[in-house]
């Protein structure tokens, strides 16, 4: 039997919007959760999707790329790589094998509803292959993750994390929610495929997956390629959305989305990727600083595609985000050191003089800043002082992004406190675009507690243990300095001399 090309039969099979009769098309499609833009049917049937492919060469291509990454897992020895990895290494694992699976899970509703609520069939066919594309992700990733439950107990958290109340997963919770899981399937999918997965997922996955293949972990590596391979498809939900949103003259709707969602999400992976590449990767096997990976992947490239669209750039990229790129994860780092007790990983320092001088080449003025705190906390450690590198609980946490409240330390001190007085309770901001993303919207965000909150709500448990207990954390999982503060020693030396 001859079969007929894809091409010819393709676009015709899609062709699903069907007239309801049982049900209205109100009914049918909700405007709240379908398109509450109010833009006609014919106009969303335009949806051309960029990446035409049928249920048959989906699944044999996931296969081969499901092959392709399994069996470089089975050919290297993971725990025995892992047992010997440098500290730092450790803590990227760690941190991202606790933090990225229930993301990629949470991924899988998000184009469910697109599946379900889009109005284009075009749109429709594509979130149903990016539905599995996220539970292909959210699996490849425990599977990897828990390869090394036998050997560190951290990677518990792969599952464990989105069942706790730990602060770092209420912070991804609050912004993913946001992008994802609480709005009509037009805004999540254009927040969601534009600005998440297209605007940042190259830097976890390429930048990163090229970190991992120079620092010898190469089913990390494999692992995130193969993910990001599906990313680069299913993003593409994104920009035919915006240009239906914008030939339809709902440009500045679209252009809010875009700023909302950029914002979230870039707070989220300054934290993550931004440590991870400047800190953690081992500073022998640094090719890239975070800065420079954001300038090609964001400043670059997702510019190029954002006004290819007919859109701007964000109106706070000159004012708040090319200066935020310049600090904001120093000071993440920072606090997440500090603070290590509230995290499952075991953070490294990786401020020695080596990686100081680095520093500095790559955010010249860092050791008049941050390198100023380093400074306090080296000394407290060569004096033995460790009780002091641990400052009480609980940091002010910002009610946008759920992160520190933090600014510029040092000689350049630059920190500035923004907040909304509403109904009798005070919301502390860490940037003036956090508060601009409450006040845009104060009912979607009113309701929430951050950490902090639901401390002084009383809602944890009492004693000294109250903050811990409530975060999941029994004493073995809390995170120690990954490297026992040898770092600091290289300091003795010269502070001898
Ligand atoms: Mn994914
Ligand atoms: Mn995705």
């Amino acid at each position: 039997m001859s079969l007929l090309n894809n091409s010819e039969w393709y676009d015709l099979a899609r062709q699903t919007n069907w007239t309801p009769r049982y049900v209205s098309e109100r009914e049918l499609f909700p405007p709240e959760l379908s398109d509450p833009y109010g833009i006609p049917v014919s106009e969303w049937a335009k949806f051309d999707e960029p990446y035409k492919v049928t249920y048959r060469d989906y699944v044999r291509t996931q296969r081969e790329k499901d092959v392709g990454a399994y069996s470089v897992k089975s050919a290297v020895d993971r725990v025995a790589f892992y047992k010997t990895a440098d500290p730092g290494w450790k803590a990227l694992l760690q941190l991202h094998f606790g933090a990225v699976p229930f993301v990629e899970y949470g991924s899988v509703s998000a184009f469910a509803r697109m599946t379900r609520f889009g109005r284009g069939p075009g749109m429709r066919n594509m979130a149903s292959f990016g539905t599995l594309d996220e539970i292909r992700h959210t699996q490849i990733q425990m599977y990897f993750g828990y390869e090394f439950l036998s050997v560190d107990s951290a990677f518990d958290w792969a599952q464990k994390a989105p069942n706790t109340d730990n602060w770092v997963v209420v912070s991804e919770r609050h912004a993913f929610d946001d992008v994802e899981h609480t709005r009509d399937a037009v805004s999540s999918a254009i927040m969601t495929n534009f600005s998440f997965e297209q605007g940042f997922t190259n830097l976890q996955f390429i930048a990163l997956s090229a970190d991992a293949k120079r620092n010898g972990d190469h089913s990390f590596s494999a692992m995130l390629q193969t993910v990001q391979s599906d990313e680069a498809r299913h993003a593409q939900i994104g920009e035919p959305l915006l240009e239906i949103m914008i030939s339809n003259g709902k440009t500045a709707e679209a252009q809010r989305l875009v700023d909302i969602s950029f914002w979230r999400v870039w707070k989220q992976f300054s934290a993550l990727s931004g440590v991870c590449m400047d800190y953690y990767t081992p500073l022998a096997k640094r090719e890239h600083s975070l800065k420079e990976f954001v300038d090609e992947f964001v400043c670059q490239q997702f510019m190029r595609n954002l006004k290819a669209l007919g859109l701007q750039k964000p109106w706070y990229w000159d004012e708040h985000f090319l200066p935020d790129v310049d600090t904001f994860h120093h000071a993440q780092h920072i606090g997440m050191y500090l603070y290590r007790k509230t995290g499952w990983w075991n953070p490294v320092a990786s401020v020695g003089p080596a990686e100081r001088e680095w520093l500095e080449t790559k955010y010249p003025g860092w050791n008049d800043t941050y390198g100023q705190v380093w400074d306090v906390i080296t000394e407290s450690i060569l004096d033995g002082n460790l009780d002091k590198t641990e400052p009480p609980l609980l940091p002010m946490l910002c009610n946008m992004s759920g992160l520190e409240l933090s600014g510029v330390a040092g000689k350049k001190w630059n920190v500035k406190a923004w907040h909304v007085d509403l109904n009798g309770r005070r919301y502390h901001f860490g940037s003036a675009v956090d508060k601009w993303i409450f006040e845009l919207e104060p009912s979607r965000y009113r309701s929430h507690l951050s950490i902090v909150d639901r401390f002084v709500a009383g809602l944890m448990p009492p004693g000294p243990d109250g903050v811990y207990e409530y975060m999941g954390m029994a004493p073995e999982e809390r995170g120690r300095c990954g490297q026992d503060y040898q770092w600091a020693e290289a300091f003795r030396n010269r502070k001898a001399a």
